[in-house]
């Protein structure tokens, strides 16, 4: 494995990621609370602080980070006056380095004006904020049904065995408005036994591999955007 990655519980629901290249830099992605990435890192290092967008529950642990380790904070330049003092504004097609490791931004706007995405194309990986989730997207909050749709398709060019980094932990919930609207999907069951019993042994759901979300996630299977629309809305009462 080129890069250790694992996910941190934060908050109720967040999930923080912390990468650790094999030379030993580390970074971690959209720290909601810094409280658990104190824990998980104790008196070891931490050199980048890499941010989504600009919602509280993905960031408000970064000031308490920086002052400890001295990391550099990374984030979206255009809701650059939304986010704690940025080091490194970065935009879509930059490329920022935590060690040998590259790490591609990409803009994914829909969620949040400015959202951007990090992929690592030699895991792969892709930290996705709050544009997908396994088995769900996340809400329209400040953009259109096709701008989030849209970002959620840039994603199209990645690999089936992309592990998919998403902000929450929202798979239970995804599930039974999956399994409401395609029933019949034989993947999506068997993902469904995967993911009890993932939670049962109280262990997250997250990272999946694109591939297995392709084949589930009624956001990521809607053939166009009228359809992904109707989805996005009826999810929003479900
Ligand atoms: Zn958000
Ligand atoms: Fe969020």
């Amino acid at each position: 494995m080129p890069l250790d990655i694992k996910p941190i519980p934060v908050l109720s629901d967040n999930y923080a990621w912390l990468l650790t290249a094999p030379e030993g830099a580390r970074a971690i992605v959209d720290p909601g609370e810094a409280g658990p990435i104190f824990d998980a890192i104790g008196d070891g290092r931490l050199d980048m602080i890499l941010l989504t967008h600009h919602h509280a529950d993905h960031m408000a642990g970064t000031e308490a980070l920086r002052e400890r380790y001295g990391a550099q904070v990374y984030g979206p330049r255009q809701k650059q006056e939304r986010l704690p003092r940025l080091d490194h504004a970065v935009e879509d097609g930059d490329v920022v380095a935590l060690g040998n490791t590259q790490i591609q931004v990409w803009s994914t706007p829909g969620h949040a004006v400015g959202h951007v995405s990090y992929v690592v194309a030699e895991v792969p990986a892709l930290f996705c904020g709050d544009v997908l989730f396994s088995l769900g997207c996340g809400r329209l909050l400040e953009g259109t049904p096709q701008e989030l749709f849209d970002s959620l398709h840039r994603y199209d060019s990645l690999p089936d065995s992309t592990l998919v980094c998403a902000g929450h932990e929202y798979t239970r919930s995804n599930l039974a408005f999956a399994l409401h609207v395609d029933p019949e999907n034989a993947a999506l069951k068997a993902r469904a036994g995967e993911v009890e019993r993932l939670l049962e042994a109280g262990r997250p759901t997250l990272p999946v591999e694109l591939g297995v979300e392709r084949r589930t996630n009624p956001f990521l299977l809607a053939p166009d955007v009228a359809t992904f629309a109707r989805l996005r809305r009826e999810k929003d009462t479900f």
